[in-house]
């Protein structure tokens, strides 16, 4: 007792001097137990960086220069990894301004006004998603508005049906667009009654102005990482695995986890490039760069496409075009090669495979490279979305892990029975086939494709419905998955993923001490209401990075 009444007196003076030194104490809260319950009467401390201890206050060892955080009554879990995001993507996406639901010009005015705020002088601004449908007048918009508010910046907006696009006077220069140019085959140049383009060009005439926008500068791509890393910390994520990672995002991560401003890890997965994977191969596997903030030790490569376009690669044709089974992206010999040099170098290998004839051409050759190099090489299938059902138990057999992204499931299911036809889909996201044959499924966003929020991810796994509650009781509920097994996905399971579940993904002494705190329940409280769970407090590394 005397013991505890002498940590609480440091605790409150220490708190009383406001120290924001490293080491910080959670209180007043309920902790996440890996065997899926929330533990009462449980205090977390955490010391540079690490948990140190998780337990009765009464038993906590005596600590110095601690900030104690009251939560009180909040749910803390081990920090949410999203296991397939594309975060320079999703950074890109961040900047682009969304238009829609504007109701007027001068609502646009104030939103272009605000984003050239952030910009610098001359960079593009773009944005998607007005339609004069909805303003009082609904003729076409003109270049004059955009002048008045940014005569010195290139303004691109694109029509909410992709079909038109919006430009200022600026931009028409940077891309020689004049009274002369003439409208392209299927395209049209919104003219003045003098001739003279007005700011609107529509369908094949986008082209003149598209083809000109520059890809982001260095410096460009650094802020919209950052904003992304910022995003993805508001939402509780403090690891993500970067299914794709550049050359150029990769010099840039080393020096944001050198300066400190990497507030998130990032296991990076090389692309299937042997001018980007070779030097790794020489060097070897980059573990744990910049304090656990980038991992290097795996490469990215793609079967085949998508179900959206018909891409993805089936055994048999698409239900809604007879001639079609998709389209092979690599060729199997090229994954052979890839597959068999990764193994041999110590690198793991995460295959996009959509479709039923691409996931068992995966599953065949990474059979057949286990074999051959044995080891511990936690080869990946990402996305795995249509299998064969005789397929599933492979995952396990072979210690193949799928790793799925649950809101992919709830945005295609309205259209994929015409896709595929009722039988296939007793193998589409079939993720409580896979756990039961004893898979693991490291669970992602692919954000910017769907929203990161790694609890729309949760809810979508154990209901697939969508926000409405539709369909009523889930899309094939039998591969709901259980709440504890939505966690495990976005949880232990990512970091299981990384070769990293002996630092991550619980709440346990000796791991970082990354960490979220939610407003409520999400073992107990109703379905729906996880979508409006609140993420009150994201830590990485033992630092409060976030707070509501
Ligand atoms: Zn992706």
């Amino acid at each position: 007792m005397i013991n505890r009444i002498l940590v609480l007196t440091i605790v409150s003076l220490m708190t009383s001097l406001n120290l924001s030194g490293k080491n910080i104490l959670l209180t007043g809260g309920f902790v996440y137990h890996e065997d899926g319950k929330f533990l009462t009467d449980t205090i977390v401390l955490c010391q540079d960086g690490k948990i140190t201890y998780v337990g009765p206050s009464e038993d906590l060892p005596p600590v110095n220069h601690v900030q104690k955080i009251n939560l009180n009554g909040g749910y803390v879990l081990p920090g949410f990894i999203d296991s397939h995001i594309h975060l320079q993507g999703y950074g890109r996406s961040l900047d682009i301004l969304n238009l829609v639901g504007t109701k007027s010009l001068s609502e646009i005015a104030i939103l272009v006004s605000d984003a050239i705020n952030q910009k610098e002088k001359g960079e593009w601004i773009i944005g998607r998603g007005w339609d004069q449908n909805d303003w009082s007048e609904t003729s076409f918009p003109t270049k004059d508005i955009l002048d008045r508010i940014a005569p010195d910046y290139p303004i691109y907006l694109t029509r909410i049906d992709g079909h038109a696009i919006w430009v200022n006077s600026s931009a028409m220069n940077l891309t020689n667009i004049t009274l002369k140019t003439p409208d392209p085959e299927g395209g049209k140049i919104i003219r003045n009654k003098y001739g003279e383009p007005t700011g609107v060009f529509v369908d094949n005439a986008i082209a003149l102005i598209s083809d000109h926008i520059p890809s982001p500068s260095k410096n460009q791509k650094r802020k919209q990482i950052l904003h992304a890393v910022k995003k993805l910390n508001k939402i509780g994520i403090t690891s993500i695995h970067d299914a794709g990672t550049d050359s150029e995002t990769l010099d840039l991560l080393k020096t944001l986890a050198d300066s400190g401003d990497l507030t998130l890890r990032v296991y990076a997965m090389l692309q299937d490039d042997p001018d980007q994977y070779l030097p790794y191969f020489e060097t070897g596997p980059l573990i744990g760069y910049g304090n656990n903030h980038l991992t290097i030790r795996s490469i990215k490569a793609y079967i085949d496409g998508a179900l959206g376009s018909r891409g993805a690669v089936l055994k048999e044709p698409y239900a809604d075009d007879p001639e079609n089974r998709g389209l092979l992206l690599s060729h199997p010999e090229h994954l052979d090669s890839l597959v068999s040099a990764a193994f041999s170098h110590g690198f793991q290998v995460n295959i996009h495979a959509i479709g039923d004839r691409g996931n068992q051409i995966c599953l065949d050759i990474f059979e057949k490279y286990l074999e051959k190099y044995p080891g511990d090489h936690r080869p990946r299938i990402e996305h795995a979305q249509i299998l064969d059902p005789l397929d599933i138990p492979r995952f396990a057999s072979f210690g193949v892990i799928p790793s799925m992204q649950p809101t992919h499931c709830t945005s295609d299911m309205p259209w994929l029975e015409s896709r595929l036809g009722k039988d296939r889909l007793s193998g589409a996201y079939a993720w409580k086939s896979l756990i039961d044959s004893g898979s693991i499924i490291p669970g992602g966003s692919d954000a910017p494709v769907e929203n990161p929020n790694p609890l729309w991810g949760i809810y979508a796994a154990i209901t697939r419905m969508d926000h409405t509650g539709h369909p009523e009781g889930g899309w094939f509920p039998k591969e709901c998955v259980s709440r504890i097994e939505a966690i495990r996905m976005f949880t232990e399971w990512g970091a299981y993923a990384a070769f990293e579940e002996t630092i991550k993904g619980k709440i346990k002494e000796g791991y970082l001490a990354d960490l979220v705190v939610l407003d409520k329940n999400i073992l107990e409280i109703p379905t729906e209401e996880i979508l409006s769970t609140k993420v009150l407090i994201t830590i990485v590394n033992g630092r409060v990075i976030h707070k509501k």
